[in-house]
C-alpha cells in the first residue's frame, strides 16, 4: 500500500493501490468511507462539467473480477479493524468507519456485475461481524433505475438498512444536457427517484455552483423542486452541496463556489416544502 495521509481533499480511488476498493474521508459522511470503485475504467454513462474524475470518458463499466473485489475488501478491512491504517493514515477526528460506498469513476450501476458485488460486500459484512455496524450506500445518478436486477439490488440494499444517494442537479433539461451531458425528461428523473426511494431510503444529492459567474436560475431551482415534489415525501431528504473539489473537466475553468447563503437561501425553500435538507458549502 502507498502511504498517503488521507484527509477531505485526497480522493485519489488509488490510495492504497487497489483496484475497487478505495479508502477517502468524506466531509459529507464525517468519517472513513471505504468506497467500491466499480469504474476503474473511468467510464460513466453520464459527463458532468464538474465532475471530479480525471481523464473521464464516456462508458460503462468493465466485466468486474468479483473474486479480486472481495479478497481486496477482506484485506482493507482486516487493516483497518487490526492493522494501523486508521493511525498513520486518518486524521484524528475522523478515525472511524463511516460507510461502504458505492461510489467511484463513473455510475456503479451501469456494472452488469453491480447486484453481485453487493452481494460479495454484504457477505464480507456479515462474516466480518460488521453488517448493521457500517451504513452501506450506493451514490447514483439514477439512471439505471429501469433495469429490474438494479431495483431489485436497491431493494436488498433497502433490506440491510442501506441508503441511496440520488443526483439530482437543479436545471431545466437544457441545463441539465449542458451541465450533467444527458437528455432525461424530468418525469423520467422522478419516476426513477420514486422507484428507489420505495425500494431503500434515498436522499438526493444536489451539486449548486455558478457557471461563467451566474448560479442557477429561478427556472432551475423550479425545475429541482418540481422533481422533489413529484416524490411526494417518499425521499428521506436532500444533501445541497457546493464544489469542495476542483473539476477535472475542461469546463473547470468556468465553474466556481457559490457563497454559502446562496445554498442556504435554496436549503430554506426545501425545508418549507416539509423535506430535511442537509447542507455543505
Ligand atoms: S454521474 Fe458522477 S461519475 Fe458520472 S460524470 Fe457525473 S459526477 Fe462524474
Amino acid at each position: 500500500m502507498k502511504l498517503i495521509q488521507l484527509d477531505v481533499s485526497e480522493h485519489s480511488r488509488e490510495s492504497v493501490g487497489m483496484t475497487y476498493v478505495y479508502p477517502v474521508v468524506s466531509r459529507r459522511a464525517g468519517g472513513v468511507s471505504i468506497g467500491i470503485n466499480l469504474n476503474p475504467n473511468n467510464a460513466c454513462n453520464w459527463r458532468c462539467i464538474y465532475c471530479q474524475v480525471p481523464n473521464l470518458v464516456r462508458g460503462r463499466a468493465p466485466a468486474i473480477d468479483l473474486v479480486l473485489l472481495e479478497r481486496e475488501l477482506r484485506l482493507f478491512l482486516a487493516e483497518v479493524l487490526h492493522g494501523d491504517f486508521m493511525r498513520t493514515r486518518v486524521p484524528v477526528a475522523a478515525r472511524r468507519i463511516e460507510d461502504i460506498a458505492f461510489s467511484g469513476n463513473g455510475e456503479p450501476t451501469g456494472a452488469r456485475e453491480f447486484p453481485q458485488a453487493l452481494e460479495v460486500v454484504d457477505r464480507v459484512l456479515q462474516e466480518t461481524g460488521l453488517q448493521g455496524r457500517l451504513k452501506l450506500r450506493l451514490i447514483t445518478n439514477g439512471s439505471q433505475l429501469d433495469r429490474r436486477t438494479v431495483r431489485d439490488s436497491i431493494a436488498h440494499l433497502g433490506r440491510r438498512n442501506g441508503e441511496v444517494w440520488f443526483k439530482v442537479d437543479p436545471g431545466t433539461r437544457d441545463v441539465r444536457r449542458r451541465i450533467n451531458g444527458i437528455d432525461l425528461d424530468p418525469k423520467s428523473i422522478s419516476r426513477r427517484l420514486r422507484l428507489c426511494a420505495e425500494r431503500c431510503p434515498t436522499w438526493v444529492q444536489t451539486c449548486c455552483f455558478a457557471l461563467d459567474g451566474v448560479p442557477p436560475g429561478e427556472a432551475d431551482v423550479v425545475a429541482l423542486l418540481d422533481i422533489l415534489a413529484e416524490t411526494e415525501g417518499r425521499i428521506t431528504g436532500v444533501h445541497l452541496y457546493g464544489l469542495a473539489r476542483a473539476s477535472q473537466q475542461k469546463e473547470a475553468p468556468r465553474l466556481a463556489r457559490l457563497p454559502a447563503e446562496w445554498l442556504e437561501a435554496l436549503a430554506q425553500r426545501i425545508r418549507e416544502t416539509g423535506l430535511t435538507v442537509s447542507v455543505s458549502p
